[in-house]
């Protein structure tokens, strides 16, 4: 790190990597950030950083970014630099052409959990309000989209329950899927200082990950279950939690519904510690003495990730987890909960501003006539009452011919989504891609646009981290390309006829304040009073909800849902013997564009193959040997790291660098409610290769 010296002047933001939210106080000479210092004031990290947001900034100013918009009429030809103007009035002449030639929903979007609040709000009513369609979708759809179904379904409102200080009251802590220390760095922190404390952590991970290290803890138990199995391992220990009668009787007659019918389901053999123990290849005394640590604690708390949405059962599994929840009278105050740690800056915050094709901002449903009136009235259009495509029915109806143009904001989908050539194939059949990022990324190959994008530095809004803590982004340097990524939506709408004239990005907060009743409250004079202010932000609650459901859900009663297992379509077999799953490290981010532009890089050059001990001799491999892997999808070369944190049969890798494509080898399965890609299970082959 060079010392620049001391700063003339410093901004107090928030970091753009992970959920957790970190404030900063970006430091400056002139326009440059010369230092990004955590701030002792942000209400998520309380002066705390990790790696990325201390250090990964420089991405921001690297030569790769793209500052002039360019267009080429295929894609095979050379792309053209051009004023906003043209590349402005070119878009919105393809995307008219388009929508005259091939019907009204042949066009749409997909939105980016890396943009703010306001610029995600924009997207979708750009989309519903001048592309007149319901064709929105947004990143979310391959992270945290059961988390939305799950938790809506069973608790009535798409979020986490708590704010992440809750975890300091919480006696035994179950971490699902998760692996916070990499992934949500400062929120581990915390988690390890409570475990310290005395609290006991259950990890329910096919690998064991570092938070099982955690020096001077008390007890820790790992449940090393087999990828795909979550449901299976759930239910055993509802099961467990019931048939001991370990529920809290008071909770469940107050404050559920479904009880009875959900009780005769979890209490069959087929829900049993022991007939689950063959599924989940966990011992049924580990999963008992688990379920029992968890039910008798005076607190318990819940935290999950990707590991449990990204299955084909990844709803289910939310569902369960509230399950038990709802049973041990887990929700509602402090140290408890359901907690699903949010991937990216903005997860919360792009669910929340309506990128599904399904709901309005706020979760509204489209179908919903008096709630799509209100949204008529305020946007001055008729809305279309039929959800529309997910993201994968963008890419299987441009394959069918039938989709023929696509906006993409700041999501790089030809590398993030699954079955890569599956990708390739419906991106190379759009008639007008249009993209917008700070880099020529992956998916800009098949563009005909090329908006360039803003950086968080460059632009004012708002993040909504994992404890739905709305906190201010402050524009630090002027946009690199002239325009925040707003303003590039707001003139591509008026292009297109439908006509948007915001000043800031504070109007647009006060517009999504009228429409969405969590946030009526919300704007950006109490965001610089408070700080942050976490929603519902509303008459009932005018300060905000640190702790929801405290007296009632907003569907009234918790609903127990029935969660029947069903095994992962991908299995293992004689051809595809070991099971891949994925995950990240703590100094990369995601597809890497933006870490792999900084001095993080240096930490974490590749991604490597982590393969059990056993499965390594079996085959002859080394530490460092190029392993071919091949899946029904496609195949990949990655060097080996052999490792006992993996469980037998099971492989892992990163997907951090481009090179080494982990999405493909991943497959088209997906949840069954909401087409989340299963990236947690594949089955593989492994062996030694000579070289990549
Ligand atoms: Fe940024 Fe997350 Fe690290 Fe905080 S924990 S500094 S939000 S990457």
């Amino acid at each position: 790190v060079i010392d620049k010296g001391q700063p003339e002047h410093s901004v107090i933001t928030t970091c753009a990597y992970c959920g957790v939210g970190c404030s900063f106080k970006a430091e400056m000479k002139g326009e440059e950030v010369i230092r990004m210092v955590p701030y002792k004031g942000g209400k998520a990290n309380q002066g705390h950083s990790c790696v990325k947001g201390r250090f990964a900034f420089g991405y921001a100013t690297h030569k790769d970014r793209i500052t002039e918009p360019m267009i080429r009429d295929s894609i095979d030809q050379p792309w053209r630099e051009v004023s906003w103007e043209e590349a402005i009035a070119f878009s919105a002449d393809k995307i008219k052409g388009i929508q005259a030639k091939y019907g009204r929903d042949s066009v749409g979007g997909i939105t980016s959990s890396r943009c703010t609040n306001e610029e995600t709000y924009l997207v979708q009513k750009l989309i519903r309000a001048a592309f007149g369609n319901n064709n929105t979708d947004t990143c979310a759809r391959v992270c945290h989209s059961p988390t939305g179904y799950g938790l809506k379904a069973t608790i009535g409102e798409s979020a986490g329950t708590q704010t992440f200080e809750s975890v300091m009251k919480s006696d035994v802590i179950m971490v699902i899927g998760a692996n916070p220390t990499d992934a949500h760095p400062v929120f581990a922190s915390l988690l390890r200082k409570r475990l310290r404390q005395g609290a006991e952590l259950i990890v329910v991970d096919p690998r064991s990950i570092d938070l099982l290290n955690t020096a001077h803890i008390s007890a820790n138990h790992h449940l090393a279950l087999r990828p795909g199995t979550n449901v299976a391992m759930i239910n055993a220990i509802a099961h467990v939690v019931i048939s001991e009668g370990l529920e809290d009787k008071q909770f469940i007659e107050n404050r559920t519904d479904e009880y009875n019918a959900w009780r005769e389901f979890i209490l069959d053999d087929i829900n049993s510690p022991e007939a689950m123990a063959e599924i989940t290849t966990v011992d049924a005394e580990e999963i008992r003495k688990a379920a029992r640590i968890f039910a008798k604690a005076k607190n318990g708390a819940i935290y999950y990730g990707l590991g449990v949405t990204e299955h084909s059962q990844g709803s289910t599994m939310v569902m369960g987890i509230a399950n038990l929840a709802l049973a041990t009278g887990n929700i509602g105050r402090e140290g408890v909960g359901i907690n699903p740690l949010r991937g990216q800056n903005n997860v919360q915050g792009s669910c929340d501003m309506g990128s599904f094709p399904q709901e309005l901002p706020g979760y509204q449903h489209v179908s919903d006539n008096a709630l799509r009136a209100k949204f008529e009235k305020s946007w001055g259009v008729t809305l279309d009452n039929e959800p529309g495509f997910r993201i994968p029915n963008m890419f299987d109806a441009a394959i069918e011919g039938t989709f023929k143009a696509m906006y993409v904001q700041g999501e790089d989908i030809l590398q993030s989504d699954p079955n890569t050539q599956h990708v390739q194939a419906a991106l190379s059949s759009l008639e007008c891609l249009i993209v917008q990022d700070i880099f020529l990324n992956e998916t800009a190959m098949y563009a005909h646009v090329f908006l360039p994008g803003s950086s968080f530095l460059e632009k004012d809004g708002t993040f909504t981290n994992a404890e739905r803590r709305i906190n201010r982004v402050r524009k630090v340097m002027k946009p690199l390309a002239k325009y925040a990524d707003w303003e590039v939506t707001q003139m591509l709408s008026n292009a297109l006829g439908y006509p948007m004239n915001y000043q800031h990005p504070s109007e647009i907060m006060d517009e999504i304040a009228s429409l969405v009743p969590t946030f009526s409250r919300v704007n950006y004079k109490k965001l610089d009073e408070q700080g942050s202010i976490q929603w519902p932000c509303n008459d009932e609650f005018p300060d905000g909800s640190p702790i929801m459901h405290v007296e009632h859900f907003p569907i009234g009663n918790g609903r127990f849902a029935i969660t029947p297992y069903l095994g992962s379509e991908d299995r293992a077999n004689r051809r595809f013997p070991l099971l891949l799953t994925t995950g990240r490290i703590l100094s990369q981010y995601n597809v890497g564009a933006q870490t792999r532009r900084t001095a993080n890089q240096s930490w974490h050059q590749e991604d490597l193959l982590e393969i059990h001990p056993n499965d390594a001799d079996e085959r002859g491999i080394k530490d460092g040997d190029w392993l071919g892997i091949t899946s029904r999808a496609g195949d990949t070369v990655l060097r080996a790291k052999v490792s006992d944190r993996m469980k037998n049969g099971v492989v892992f890798t990163t997907f951090h660098h481009p090179i080494s494509g982990a999405n493909v080898i991943t497959t088209d399965s997906s949840d069954w409610a909401t087409n989340c890609p299963e990236y947690k299970v594949t089955a593989v082959q492994v062996e030694k290769v000579s070289s990549p």
